[in-house]
């Protein structure tokens, strides 16, 4: 078997137009474009990469981008009182703090100061916990699991009453995509690094999501046949023989794992244009519930 390809960043572009006409009816309709704020503490390069394509992102959707950047020493206060300005800040829909913030400052107590009504994140503890429960819905699904389920649905890949297994259970990804597989009826086993005899586990799998963060991993004989496998995994590996002098890979071996599985995302190409559509979505709809658009 030829696993059929995922195509992230062609289903990631229809994402975006979605929001891009999302944003022109607003405008249109006579309300405000949708802003979303980036706040950066410190000078991380790999950061500064990340909040840049964000910020451009906004604007080529025809939404206000701001951003802020503290300095790498500020104090938990100087932090929160910049979140507490931008959450009564009506111009700013939207609340990114970038991860990982300076080890000297607690992260969990400044997303949870963030209003979960700009959470765009959804990292705040509400969001977060009204994702784990029944009958509830959050405001706002972390961006890259809400990305991989969107790949399956966009290809057509049964969730209900199907074995899934999420390799990792980290809060922003592992974890709230097991949720939402447990929300879509799907029955979930989480694997992570006490987990026993991974690759039995994972061969059970007829949806397997890899965010493990390790290099290719999840090789050709943990995969059942005609499994839809989801690589988050973003690694970058040094070579000299590549133009760039590197090249990026993911936590799935993607040419052996595409002789078994039916379905395939790759990396690159496949989450991680999604993770970066599903914020722009959600800054839209961060928007549309501050001007009573949608019910929640
Ligand atoms: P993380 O916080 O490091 O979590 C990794 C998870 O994998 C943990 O739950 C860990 O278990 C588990 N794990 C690590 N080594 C293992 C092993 N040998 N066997 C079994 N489980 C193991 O990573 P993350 O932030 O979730 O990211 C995962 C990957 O996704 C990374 O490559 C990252 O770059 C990528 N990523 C991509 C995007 C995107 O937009 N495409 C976004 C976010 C992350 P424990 O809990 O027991 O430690």
């Amino acid at each position: 078997m030829t696993a059929k390809l995922i195509d992230g960043k062609a289903i990631a572009k229809k994402v975006r137009e979605q929001a891009a006409a999302d944003v022109a009816d607003m405008v249109a309709k006579g309300y405000a474009r949708p802003g979303l704020v980036t706040v950066l503490v410190g000078a991380d390069p790999a950061s500064e990469v990340y909040v840049g394509m964000k910020q451009r992102m906004c604007k080529k959707l025809g939404m206000e981008s701001f951003s802020h950047t503290l300095p790498a020493d500020s104090t938990q206060e100087e932090v929160e009182a910049l979140v507490q300005q931008l959450n009564e800040d009506p111009k700013v829909n939207g609340i990114l703090v970038q991860l990982p913030l300076p080890g000297h400052l607690d992260d969990e107590a400044v997303l949870k100061a963030i209003s979960p009504e700009k959470d765009i994140d959804g990292f705040h503890p509400l969001n977060m916990g009204r994702l784990a429960q029944k009958g509830r819905e959050p405001l706002f699904v972390p961006c890259t699991p809400d990305g991989c389920i969107y790949l399956l649905d966009e290809v057509g890949v049964k969730m209900e009453g199907a074995n899934a297994v999420v390799l990792g259970r980290s809060n922003i990804v592992g974890m709230p995509a097991a949720l939402l597989l447990v929300k879509r009826n799907a029955t979930v086993t989480i694997c992570h690094s006490r987990t026993k005899n991974l690759a039995d586990v994972c061969r059970q799998a007829d949806i397997l999501i890899a965010a493990v963060g390790r290099v290719e991993m999840v090789k050709k004989d943990w995969v059942k046949p005609g499994a839809a496998v989801i690589d988050v995994g973003t690694h970058r590996i040094d070579d000299d023989t590549k133009e760039k002098g590197y090249y990026l890979t993911g936590d799935v071996a993607f040419d052996e794992v595409s002789e078994v599985a039916g379905w395939i995302s790759p990396s690159p190409g496949g989450v991680g244009p999604m993770t970066i559509a599903m914020l722009m979505r959600n800054t839209v709809r961060a928007a549309q519930i501050a001007n009573g658009l949608v019910e929640v």
